[in-house]
């Protein structure tokens, strides 16, 4: 048997460590060989083995020896770079420090066949140990390199227990990422603290049989298609995080909750990442409010605190303490301006310290286009968001005030939605040790001239962007192209950290290995990268044809969220255009004039749409018939299978658009009379025939991640339920229907009767008439 030797020394580092761990363990996936780490020099142990690796810093003996015996030089200088070494059967792993020991370490197994991904790895198949040509440099051109799991839907880490953040975690650290981020809603069960006696309640996390979000509630014993997906769940009928469908009171959500995150920041700490937690604070716990001294409250029912009370100070010394107690072990607290929560919305304080600070810290009036670019804007008001930004500054200060006295080694930063534009003009007031992070524009076609607020900012800044987006949380959204510029700002403007957030994992794992990989090869080309992912699977002539295919996808994205304006096209919970549709058919009847609006601009843009993806499942047709398989696992299988379900939703939408059009023209009236009848039959018929149950069967086939059982519940507990009441819907109008309009509906083309269903396919659509 052949044998590979991985040699470290006593001194090593944690991280140098765990690269061994790693060498050993995806040396024993990829090759059939005897693995042996060892800790001590390398001679005499390369003669006998296949392969010899020697991991380590410039400064350790046995990396010396090694490139001594290689005639080779290394000496990589800026933390977490590397230099890889090699000759014959020995290779040198060189780190600047304990992180680029490890990081090369992840190059060398790239350079093996290994790619590594967000969900997970691909290997080659099995075979006899390689020996990769290899004498790299690399040094990381963004020094904070980072990731936010994005805690709100049931498409995201909501639902994750511990091992869900910790394998991510893991995998993240395999991208070369370095800094893990959280933010926590004021209504999640993070951050639990004490405030005049009384402790926290009315926080938790989202599951299946939750309703917040306007969140259709459901049971997987009721779920139409997908069940077998949930066997784990199937004792409480009910998918979500352990910690939320376990703990009985609140007291328990909360320290549940926050045993998960605190093993993931652990966890991360031991993967050499920093760590960053965030919290609302201009949002603070709703069952707080009522115990702030009404003298201390401001705006309509008093929903505001007044950041210059003590109460406020009292309030968020108490929950940072609770912040710092139970996540001791994070390197940044992040004061964020809440997203949803109504500081965001309105002007501040009227009392006179507030007016004060006001009057001492002017900001400029903003407009929109220092906001957000075009799509966005349609949806924010710049008055409100402008009003608020000196709010946000009282309550920035009071919390790195309390900070500094109670965890004065610590980083502070904060964040925002689209903040960008106060960088310049907040930072003079600011202490020059804060961190300025914003959340950029969801648009990434539209984010660049908004990085532009970076510039010339002379503080630690970090500019978080998005893997995906919330808006079409079920649908893939391919778009490496459109990152190169973004990330040419980021550079020209020397931005510290890039943080990039996300949901789901396998659907984003070509975004975020692509935006991992350029933040330490900004030359990569969106086309370089896909022909070297689908290269590895199904060899150079399939990679063509599906790099090509990518390229259109992308092209595809780009023209639905920009030039259409479409970013908010589907919802995970909340299609709008479908799922509203189906609600006025159900519960609400008449379908208002907005929504038939909108149902008429996204029927007529189908045909472009459907040409469009049906030009993508073509060019991935194409590239699967030049594809010689390499690998397990069918990766460029994933795309083919979404672009399916893709056009399957498309279907859905059109026959859905149509129903709700005949409904409207059957429904003009209280009740449809006999000639209405006829419109009645047709939106029946177009809903009748919806491949809404395939669309659920589609995504059943191919579960790939949590994200992807958290669609498959939005899709049972929302879509399906409402199509069903739609179904139902217009059969009772038909109750109220000229009988013989009614009978028409049993009456096939062929002009026999549709027979009745009965039993358990009833649940069919089908089922809905019999
Ligand atoms: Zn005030």
């Amino acid at each position: 048997m052949q044998r590979v030797t991985i040699v470290s020394s006593p001194e090593a580092g944690p991280l140098t460590r765990r690269a061994c761990e790693e060498l050993r363990d995806f040396a024993g996936r990829l090759w059939a060989a005897e693995v042996d780490t060892v800790e001590s020099g390398p001679a005499g142990l390369e003669a006998d083995a296949a392969l010899c690796i020697v991991v380590g810093t410039p400064e350790q003996p046995h990396v010396r020896d090694a490139l001594g015996n290689l005639g080779a030089q290394a000496s990589p200088v800026e933390s977490g770079s590397y230099a890889l070494r090699g000759k014959d059967n020995v290779v040198a792993v060189v780190g600047a420090d304990d992180a680029g020991a490890l990081y090369g370490s992840y190059e060398l197994l790239e350079l093996l066949g290994v790619r590594f991904y967000l969900s997970g790895e691909s290997l080659p198949r099995r075979g006899p140990v390689t020996v990769p040509p290899c004498d790299i440099d690399r040094a990381p051109v963004v020094r904070l390199r980072g990731f936010m799991p994005y805690t709100d839907f049931l498409t995201g880490p909501s639902t994750w227990d511990k091992e869900d953040y910790l394998r991510v975690i893991d995998s993240a650290a395999r991208l070369k990422l370095n800094l893990f981020s959280m933010h926590f809603y004021t209504f999640e069960p993070v951050g639990q603290f004490t405030f005049k006696g009384q402790r926290r309640t009315e926080a938790f996390w989202d599951t299946s049989r939750t309703t917040r979000w306007h969140k259709r509630p459901g049971r997987i014993s009721d779920f139409v298609a997908g069940r077998e997906h949930f066997a784990d769940y199937l004792a409480d009928d009910t998918f979500g995080a352990r910690s939320a469908i376990d703990a009985t009171a609140p007291e328990e959500r909360f320290r549940l909750a926050e045993a998960d995150i605190r093993a993931a920041f652990a966890h991360a700490k031991e993967r050499g990442m920093r760590t960053t937690i965030g919290i609302e604070v201009t949002d603070p716990p709703l069952e707080f409010r009522a115990l702030v001294d009404p003298g201390s409250r401001y705006g309509e029912n008093g929903f505001g605190i007044c950041p210059s009370s003590a109460d406020a100070r009292e309030l968020l010394t108490g929950w940072l303490t609770g912040l710092i107690t139970t996540f001791p072990e994070v390197d940044t607290y992040t004061l964020w301006q809440t997203e949803t929560g109504p500081s965001r919305w309105t002007a501040g304080c009227t009392c006179e310290r507030c007016t004060r600070f006001r009057a001492e810290h002017p900001l400029p009036r903003y407009t929109i286009d220092d906001l957000l670019g075009k799509v966005s804007a349609q949806v924010y008001d710049v008055e409100d968001i402008t009003e608020s930004a000196q709010t946000f500054l009282q309550w920035v200060l009071l919390g790195h005030d309390i900070l500094r006295e109670l965890a004065p080694d610590k980083q502070v930063a904060l964040a925002g939605w689209y903040i960008e534009h106060l960088f310049r003009d907040a930072s003079p007031y600011l202490p020059e040790e804060v961190v300025l992070s914003s959340m950029t524009e969801v648009d990434p076609w539209e984010a660049p001239p908004l990085l532009d607020h970076y510039q010339g900012v002379d503080r630690e800044r970090w500019l978080i962007n998005w893997w995906e987006i919330d808006f079409r949380m079920w649908l893939p959204q391919p778009k490496v192209s459109a990152y190169p510029p973004i990330m040419a700002k980021a550079r020209r403007y020397g931005i510290d950290g890039i943080i990039w957030q996300h949901w789901r994992t396998r659907t984003v794992d070509d975004n975020a290995r692509y935006t991992a990989l350029v933040m330490w090869q900004p030359d990569l080309t969106p086309d370089e990268y896909y022909r070297d992912v689908f290269g590895v699977e199904w060899g150079e002539a399939a990679a063509i044809e599906a790099a090509e295919a990518m390229r259109l996808f992308e092209r595809y994205e780009q023209w639905l969220c920009h030039d259409l304006g479409w970013q908010v096209f589907t919802q995970d919970w909340y299609p709008p255009t479908i799922n509203q549709a189906l609600e006025f058919m159900g519960v609400h009847g008449a379908v208002p004039p907005q929504i038939v609006a909108d149902i008429e601009a996204k029927l007529d843009e189908i045909p472009r749409i459907r040409a469009r993806l049906a030009e993508v499942r073509e060019a991935l047709r194409v590239a699967r018939t030049k594809a010689v398989v390499l690998r397990d696992g069918d990766r460029p299988g994933f795309w083919e299978h979404r672009v399916e379900l893709y056009q399957l939703f498309i279907d859905c939408l059109e026959h859905v658009g149509e129903a709700a059009l005949a409904y409207r023209d059957a429904t003009c009236g209280d009740r449809p009379t006999a000639s209405e009848t006829q419109a009645l039959k047709r939106a029946y018929e177009a809903l009748r025939t919806a491949p809404v149950l395939q669309l659920i069967q589609k995504l059943a086939e191919r579960v790939e991640d949590r994200g992807d059982l958290g669609t498959l519940v939005n899709l049972n507990n929302e879509l399906w339920s409402r199509y069903r009441d739609a179904l139902d819907g217009i059969t009772r109008w038909f109750t109220d229907a000229a009988v013989g309009g009614l009978w028409t509906l049993r009456i096939l083309p062929d002009g026999t009767l549709r027979p009745p269903v009965i039993g358990p396919d009833a649940l069919r659509p089908e089922g809905q008439w019999s």
